[in-house]
């Protein structure tokens, strides 16, 4: 059966691009066939993290009823099916999205997976990419704006009849001025499923184009990304962390020698 699974927020630039593409190169790495949509319609930004060429067909034609879904799904070389959004200012300008929830039940029964990279907000994009997907990821940083925002969006999904799977916490520092965890879960009144730690290694994979997944693939963020998957496709997986060695203790091993 095929999930559609939107990941949205209240706030942009809190992680939803960055979630969508690691969490859906974790579950492409599960086996599961994982399709991501750009539906980031007046600010597309998939293509950018993955470095996609400017490919003839993209979900605004889609949208427009010239092309059919399937035939704007490209293979990403990092094994990921991806649908972009076209990036021309009349692309921008004249495309509506209340054709989305149709022209996604046409992937139904297709792949296992496909990840929605929403709009920011409660504007018309965000709202249909909520009501045409059966689950929520609610994406959200731990600070005050950014959890009340996400509040917002949960409300969205609740009168669409959404179901919302949980929070994504990202951008984590641990710091004693960031919400912990239960503060969040509190004000949302949902679980935060996952915290992704604040990483620079993730600025680094978008100007790489690559997912962190493929650029560091062995490093704790990483690991989180596919426990997150394989908490969504209720699959056993133990993540495998890392110990980050600070100087002092790399001295120490070292002396012990
Ligand atoms: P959105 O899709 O919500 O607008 P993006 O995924 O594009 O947000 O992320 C916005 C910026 O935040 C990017 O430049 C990215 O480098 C940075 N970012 C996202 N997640 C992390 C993280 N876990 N650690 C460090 N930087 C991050
Ligand atoms: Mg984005």
């Amino acid at each position: 059966m095929t999930r559609l699974i939107c990941l949205s927020s209240g706030k942009g630039g809190v992680g939803k691009t960055t979630v969508a593409a690691n969490l859906g190169s974790a579950l492409n790495e599960f086996g599961m066939e994982t399709v991501l949509i750009d539906a980031n319609l007046t600010n597309p930004s998939l293509g950018f993290h993955l470095g996609i060429p400017l490919y003839p067909e993209t979900l605004h034609d889609v949208l427009k009823g010239d092309v059919d879904i399937k035939d704007a799904t490209y293979l990403h070389n990092s094994g990921l099916k991806v649908v972009p959004a076209g990036l021309s200012v009349d692309d921008l300008k004249n495309t509506s999205p209340e054709s989305l929830p149709d022209v996604l039940l046409d992937l139904v029964g297709g792949p296992d997976f496909v990840l929605i990279d929403s709009a920011a907000g409660l504007g018309n994009e965000a709202l249909h990419a909520i009501e045409s997907s059966d689950e929520l990821l609610v994406v959200a940083n731990p600070d005050l704006p950014s959890v009340t925002d996400a509040l917002k969006t949960a409300n969205i999904a609740e009168q669409a009849g959404t179901d919302i799977t949980g929070v994504v916490l990202n951008r984590v520092k641990g710091s004693s001025s960031e919400l912990e965890s239960e503060e969040v879960e509190s004000m949302i009144g949902y679980p935060v499923i996952s915290s992704i730690p604040e990483d620079e290694n993730v600025q680094d994979s978008i100007s790489l184009k690559k997912p962190l997944l493929h650029h560091k693939p062995k490093s704790n963020t990483s690991e989180r990304f596919r426990k997150l998957a394989a908490d969504i496709a209720d699959i056993d997986y133990e993540p495998k962390v890392r110990e980050s060695k600070g100087f002092f203790s790399r001295m120490l091993s070292f002396l012990k020698k």
